[in-house]
């Protein structure tokens, strides 16, 4: 039986792009994240022939990677509105969550180039709305070894600013320091946004962003990183010695006062995608959950007619529209209005991450013993789930940061 889904009153063009993400997920991304996610060594995950490159390909010949560009250089950011950047979000997050990070991390320094006007990084974002074959790969580099939770509570405190630092020599960053193991798409990425120190003195409030390629000389990655969740998401180091970084590549300097005044921005940006996300993965644990329920006979009959695992089910479904619900609401209104509001994307990113670890919990054990075996999803998206109340920042220091703004 479908999922009764309220109506949203979607448009035509909504529902047909819902279908094409949809066959997507289920055809490209589900069968290859769950390829990627039983892979031993994460080296295999980033191989040449590995499942994930046909999922950024055919991801880009779809052209939905192009989503968060301006037309201005080849993107579609005007003609998508925020539901359906909703509808995509959370029918990826069903999908593989892991990927769905993956594809997301993959536009970002291309979508922060395309604010900056010189030639430089508007070529950049060109060529990135262009790239159908999956050539130019994107990634977030901010968490270094020693500040994980510092990069949202440590404010202008000298003891919690980036120790990747860059010193401006004529018209050039000189760059050195190291990006923690948990930079995602850190071992295949070919271009970074990423945070350094500039003015030490003043903690985090002396940051700056600089956006580049990165095979600038000096640069160098560490090994993929093996975890328990969101395997498919391959994540490394990146280290900087004595990088030469032209002038134009650091579009945020700490004098611009950034940091200070966009606070709520920068909380809604990153935080609203992953509560889609796991939004998402919830729906698809309470997804295989009821139909294993109408499928597995114990006592003589489907186990949906025990009345306990009718009441898990309804419990379960209760959590995944309260998820869907308030995603909704924060996302749309954040697409609409500025300043976005920072603290309901923190509680929705909260939210609907413990939503979606509690529910996939709750859909093994609907499926009794053979909710722990790898040849069932649902222990895949409970490990997937669990990565995402630490992901984007832990969930207690982004509440921290974010009840400033109650
Ligand atoms: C799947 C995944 C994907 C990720 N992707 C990226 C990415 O693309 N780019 C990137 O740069 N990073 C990424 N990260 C890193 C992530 O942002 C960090 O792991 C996170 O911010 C926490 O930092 P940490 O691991 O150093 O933990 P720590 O900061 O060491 O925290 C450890 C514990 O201490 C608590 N704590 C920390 N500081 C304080 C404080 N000041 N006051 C009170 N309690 C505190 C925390 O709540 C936590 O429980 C990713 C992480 C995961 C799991």
């Amino acid at each position: 039986m479908a999922y009764r889904d309220l109506d949203f009153n979607l448009t035509d063009e909504q529902k047909a792009l819902r279908e094409t993400i949809r066959k997507f997920g289920a055809e490209v991304m589900r069968p290859a994240g769950e390829k990627l996610d039983k892979l031993a060594d994460p080296k295999d995950v980033i191989a040449k022939g590995s499942p994930l490159w046909e999922v950024i390909r055919k991801f880009r010949e779809l052209g939905f990677h192009r989503r968060s560009l301006p037309k201005a250089v080849g993107g579609m950011q005007e003609d998508m509105d925020p539901m359906s950047n909703l509808i995509i979000g959370e029918e990826m997050g069903y999908a593989d969550a892991g990927l769905t990070i993956s594809l997301g991390a993959c536009g970002m320094p291309f979508a922060y180039a395309a604010l900056f006007p010189h030639p430089k990084l508007q070529e950049m974002a060109r060529a990135y709305a262009e790239d159908t074959k999956g050539e130019l790969v994107g990634c977030w580099a901010i968490t270094e070894p020693d500040h994980g939770g510092d990069w949202s509570l440590g404010g202008d405190n000298p003891k919690c600013g980036p120790s990747v630092r860059g010193v401006l020599k004529g018209d050039e960053y000189i760059v050195n320091g190291q990006k923690a193991a948990w930079v995602s798409n850190g071992t295949i990425a070919t271009h970074a946004v990423f945070h350094v120190g500039l003015q030490p003195e003043k903690g985090m409030m002396g940051q700056g962003l600089a956006i580049i390629p990165l095979d600038l000389p000096g640069i160098t990655k560490g090994k993929p990183l093996d975890k328990i969740g969101q395997r498919p998401l391959n994540q490394g180091e990146i280290f900087f010695e004595e990088v030469k970084i032209p002038r134009e590549y650091m579009v945020v300097t700490p004098d611009l006062g950034v940091m200070e005044s966009m606070g709520e921005f920068i909380l809604a940006g990153a935080n609203g995608g992953m509560a889609v996300t796991f939004a998402g993965l919830a729906k698809a644990a309470y997804d295989e959950a009821f139909k294993y329920a109408n499928e597995r006979v114990q006592g003589g009959v489907p186990i949906i007619q025990h009345q306990n695992i009718q009441l898990k089910i309804f419990k379960m479904f209760t959590m995944v529209e309260a998820a869907r619900a308030t995603t909704r609401r924060m996302a749309l209104y954040n697409a609409l209005n500025q300043p976005p509001s920072g603290a309901h994307a923190v509680a929705a990113k909260c939210f609907c991450t413990e939503t979606a670890f509690q529910v996939a919990s709750e859909a093994i054990q609907v499926f009794g013993g053979n909710g722990l075996s790898r040849e069932y999803p649902v222990e895949k998206m409970f490990r997937d789930a669990r990565a995402a109340m630490i992901e984007d920042g832990v969930n207690e220091t982004l509440s921290l940061a974010a009840v400033q703004y109650l």
